[in-house]
């Protein structure tokens, strides 16, 4: 018989209860009891939702991160968080974010704020971890009273669990030497620690233990490739079952390694290695169990059910009770229940699922394995008409656009003139300073504009006077720049809620949740927009608010849009046509959106790739085929306008080393990026490469209060100059002001502009 079983639950909560139990424990307005009593509720709520499963996550919960669980489960804290008052969760909210609550005010003195953990990207998600640091001297210690208080619960209330960590091999992968050691030299005193885990859950008569080793998707080094059967021999001995979990892509050629290691079962993605499958079969030896995650969980798409059950039958019967089947990852990464969805357009929802619905199909797809798909013959019935009318709507398939994709050639990607030409006109018609001066779009979202917002989108507030109230924020954040002595002036983005959202609502093709929300750190969680048809843009997005703003000033105002590869990379994206496709159709319709604001009369257009390097793929081996579409993608959108016309990109904080080439292969006049808290050596990579075109490295961190000083300002921008030439280079902060104040905006800006006068002066 099939075993049905689930790798993880979104932890947050339907209702994102666990995000508003945090921050009011942070602030001091609850105490630890009431978090503690809400994380209870909400894992004895997910537990019940996945009833009906032969096997239940347990440990996946976490308060702020899994990777940081672990760490503390393995007693690796960073040295500076010891020694500290308050108990463990006090100590786990330190490394999580700097500081506990504001409890330890009374200890001001002596519990003082510390540096938070590095965060970084959980493999290709959106999810961000908390990086495990190492020294040489680091020693490891079994604190297994977490995982061991939510299994007793579990136990307790009757859930069938099945105890999650993550592997060591992972866990060290994923982490980071503090100086220079080697790693790879702490394993065996971590398997020290993982064989003293596994053991104390034996003891409690847990039978199986899912250990996660995504790590083995990823291209591993002869190094960690030992590291793997080292740990597994090591780890063989202990009384519980493994099951060895790889998720977030195929194994490739780490499958023999996989399928070889000593334990009892291994869990793959199905979905994204698909390819896997049948040689795992053949190679898996005949005692150990295969996990098929059958059911995507990084999206949010119905599983065609059908279609997984005619080629699950023929294996079936050859696995037979080894052959268990589970959603391809955690369903960390997908929203809890469709159901909560009030406002979503009907027939859009009927080609959804998110968690609660997936983990609905799981059920389904047992039952059918177990009893024979009659059992199921309504469910799947209604799973195929909804695919079927998906698969035939016009709300997914609009032939102009396909045709319009189609017809993309080289010509729409390349500029009239090369760089140097059209930087001569540009220079002619603008008549710029030298180190000119300019922001990266937003100004401080202030809590007037966020009312605003909501009053209007509640339908209290009618058109006119909504766009009253953003041209008033427009005109004083012009007012304010005008005063500054900026030289390339932005509108603000006052009406923009989110750089993505503000399209994806302009443009047919997309949908959006009222409650899809996804944990993206900590208590922070992002609602990404559904791209579920072809993309078209039926009216100007942004060009009336660009005019208005323009209007106000006799200085250039930059006009400011997303890129394509940023809306895709941040949106729930189609599972029914490539991403590359998605992509281009994108890019055509934000190009009209350029085109449209060049008419207007705006020659200075910047378009926003801040996620550009998020989306590498895992395996190096595909960047290549990535960075070409999304480039080209770029580029149409971008390259339409004429040599006049100065097009800006801007990215977020990247390592361009590794992508300078396609970088300068954007071919955007200038290019601003998050260089600040590097002392910019991220412009290394511009200097070895020779980086032909403009570049505006940031000159201060907008993620910190702080003022920077006119004269760490002009010290920066004589470093940048070291390595660009001083005629190619601007001067801007790191990224958009919406998360400051006014109060230190001004001034931070102010110093900005004085150190731009020094350096021309000199
Ligand atoms: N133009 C956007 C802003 O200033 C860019 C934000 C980003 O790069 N994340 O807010
Ligand atoms: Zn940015």
């Amino acid at each position: 018989m099939t075993t049905i079983h689930n790798l993880g639950f979104p932890r947050v909560g339907a209702k994102r209860e666990l995000k508003f139990a945090l921050e009011s424990y942070w602030k001091g307005e609850s105490s630890q009891d009431a978090l503690k009593e809400i994380g209870a509720q909400l894992r004895k709520r997910h537990w019940a939702n996945q009833a009906g499963l032969d096997l239940v996550p347990v440990g996946d919960f976490a308060f702020y991160d899994q990777v940081l669980d672990m760490s503390f489960t393995l007693g690796n804290l960073p040295e500076r968080v010891r020694g500290f008052h308050g108990d463990a969760l006090d100590n786990y909210f330190r490394v999580a974010r700097g500081r506990s609550t504001q409890r330890t005010e009374a200890h001001a003195s002596c519990c003082s704020g510390v540096a938070a953990g590095e965060m970084t990207k959980w493999f290709d998600t959106n999810y961000h971890y908390i990086v495990p640091e190492f020294t040489a001297a680091t020693e490891f210690k079994l604190d297994a009273t977490r995982l061991l208080e939510q299994l007793a619960e579990a136990k307790a209330q009757g859930v069938k669990a099945k105890p999650v960590i993550i592997g060591p091999v992972t866990y060290l992968a994923l982490g980071k030497t503090k100086d220079h050691s080697d790693k790879q030299a702490l394993l065996p005193r971590l398997l020290r620690v993982y064989s003293a885990l596994l053991d104390t859950l034996a003891a409690q008569g847990v039978e199986w233990v899912q250990i996660d080793e995504p790590i083995l998707v990823t291209e591993l080094d002869a190094n960690w490739q030992h590291a793997f059967n080292t740990a597994y021999h090591e780890l063989k001995a202990c009384k519980v079952k493994l099951l060895l979990a790889t998720y977030f892509g195929q194994l490739k050629d780490n499958g023999y390694l996989a399928a070889n290691l000593p334990v009892d079962g291994l869990h793959i993605d199905a979905v994204n290695g698909h390819e896997d499958v049948q040689p795992l079969i053949n190679l898996l030896p005949p005692h150990k169990v295969l996990s098929l995650g059958v059911i995507n969980g990084r999206n949010i798409w119905k599983t065609d059910l059908s279609a997984v059950l005619d080629w699950l039958q023929p294996i079936a019967p050859r696995l037979g009770e080894r052959l268990w089947i589970a959603p391809s990852c955690s369903l960390l990464h997908v929203p809890v229940d469709l159901e909560s969805e009030q406002k979503l357009d009907a027939e859009i929802k009927s080609w959804l699922a998110f968690a609660l619905q997936k983990l609905d199909e799981l059920r389904v797809l047992g039952k059918a394995l177990r009893e024979g798909r009659d059992v199921v013959k309504t469910e799947l019935a209604a799973n195929q008409a909804a695919l079927a009318a998906r698969r035939a709507s016009s709300r997914v398939h609009n032939p102009a656009v396909k045709a319009a994709v189609a017809k993309v050639d080289a010509t729409h990607g390349h500029r009239n003139s090369v760089y140097t030409e059209r930087a001569a006109k540009q220079a002619a018609l603008m008549k710029l300073p030298a180190y000119p001066t300019t922001t990266i779009g937003s100004f401080p979202q202030t809590a007037e504009i966020r009312h605003a917002r909501n009053e209007y989108k509640a339908g209290r507030m009618d058109d006119a006077s909504y766009r009253k109230a953003m041209q008033a924020e427009i005109a004083r954040s012009v007012r304010e720049q005008e005063a500054l002595g900026l030289d390339v002036l932005v509108h603000g983005e006052a009406e923009r809620n989110d750089m993505v959202e503000y399209f994806g609502e302009q443009l047919q093709g997309y949908a959006f949740s009222q409650f899809g929300w996804v944990q993206s750190y900590g208590s922070r969680c992002v609602k990404p927009p559904i791209l579920f048809g072809d993309i078209s843009r039926p009216t100007p997005m942004t060009v009336e608010w660009i005019k208005y703003a323009q209007s106000l000033t006799e200085k250039p105002m930059k006009g400011m849009l997303t890129g394509p590869v940023t809306i895709l990379n941040w949106s729930f994206v189609r599972d029914d046509q490539p991403r590359s496709i998605s992509c281009k159709q994108l890019a055509l319709a934000i190009r009209d959106e350029v085109l449209d604001l060049e008419r207007a009369g705006v020659r200075i257009i910047q378009i926003d790739e801040a996620a550009l390097r998020e989306g590498l793929p895992l395996r190096r081996a595909q960047w290549k085929e990535y960075l070409s579409w999304a480039i080209e993608s770029f580029r149409i959108c971008a390259n339409g306008v004429e040599d006049e016309t100065q097009i800006h990109t801007h990215m977020c904080y990247s390592e361009f080393n590794d992508i300078i080439a396609s970088i300068a292969a954007m071919d955007a006049d200038v290019i601003t990026i998050e260089t600040s808290r590097s002392d910019m050596e991220l412009l290394d990579a511009f200097d070895s490469f020779n980086y032909p075109n403009e570049i505006g490295p940031g000159v201060y961190d907008i993620h910190s209060p702080n003022v920077p000083t006119q004269e760490h300002i002009v010290q920066l921008m004589q470093k940048a100059a070291k390595r660009i030439p001083a005629e190619r280079l601007w001067i801007n902060p790191d990224c958009g002001l919406k998360t400051r104040q006014w109060a230190e905006v001004i001034p931070a800006l102010s110093n900005m502009v004085a150190a731009a006068k020094t350096l021309r002066a000199e």
